[in-house]
């Protein structure tokens, strides 16, 4: 069995109250297992996390180290907390806060100097996919997110393939849409920055599902939304990692 990353985004869900119960009911875990909890039980909760060996970190933060940004959370913030990990880039934040390429890539360089490792989420649209044109703008996300990343830096990214079609939907894509797609996200990684970058898929992954899709070559984990809320089967889906 490889070993694989089990990461779970917990969107806009979860007080401290249900985030402490979580951890109560999942219990010891081993192997990779982060968590992205929204950042009120972030900063309560970063203790609880560190002492059961999760990996935790925000879903989102700004570039600038401070100043007049209202709404916004920064890096020696989140330094604060002990986080290692980030997220950047997920297709929420895309489209529903219209966070740019350029925001992205921004946020990325700005992290990686402050020394945390990032988790950059890319994906297309169910048009993009059925039109084919998916492995550009795939290619392009990647590209422009990833402009200026420098070779010490490499080691400390990874990334979610997220398509929008299959996330919250019920139905992921399926093993060889990810098979495919993760064949050729491997092949522009390595193009780009000549390693083997880790890289997760992300959509409707639930503990029925986890299994096959883990299986799947250049699959190196799970970014999971809704199954990273219900302990039991965020706990089934690290057990078959
Ligand atoms: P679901 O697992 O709910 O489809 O969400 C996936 C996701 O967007 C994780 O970032």
């Amino acid at each position: 069995n490889r070993s694989l990353i089990v990461a779970g985004n917990w969107k806009m869900n979860m007080t401290v109250r249900e985030g402490m119960e979580f951890l109560e009911k999942l219990g010891p875990v081993d192997g990779k297992v982060m968590i992205f909890p929204p950042y009120t039980t972030l900063a309560v909760l970063a203790g609880e996390f560190r002492k059961r060996g999760i990996i935790y970190g925000p879903q989102n933060f700004h570039y600038k180290e401070s100043g007049a940004y209202t709404g916004e959370i920064s890096l020696p913030m989140i330094k604060e907390l002990g986080c290692d990990c980030l997220l950047v880039g997920h297709s929420e934040r895309r489209s529903y806060y219209n966070e740019t390429d350029e925001e992205i890539q921004k946020k990325i360089q700005a992290a990686l100097k402050e020394g945390f490792s990032v988790m950059l989420c890319i994906g297309e649209n169910l048009e993009e996919r059925k039109s084919g044109q998916w492995k550009n703008v795939l290619r392009k996300q990647l590209e422009k997110d990833l402009e200026g990343l420098s070779a010490d830096r490499i080691p400390y990214i990874q990334i979610a393939y997220e398509p929008i079609w299959a996330i919250g939907t019920g139905v992921s894509a399926s093993t060889e849409e990810i098979t495919e797609t993760h064949r050729y996200l491997k092949a522009v990684l390595s193009e780009l920055t000549g390693s083997d970058i880790p890289l997760l898929y992300g959509g409707s992954v639930n503990e029925k599902n986890a299994a096959d899709i883990g299986s799947c070559p250049g699959v190196d984990g799970f970014l999971i939304g809704g199954a990273s809320l219900k302990p039991e089967k965020f706990r089934k889906i690290i057990e078959v990692s």
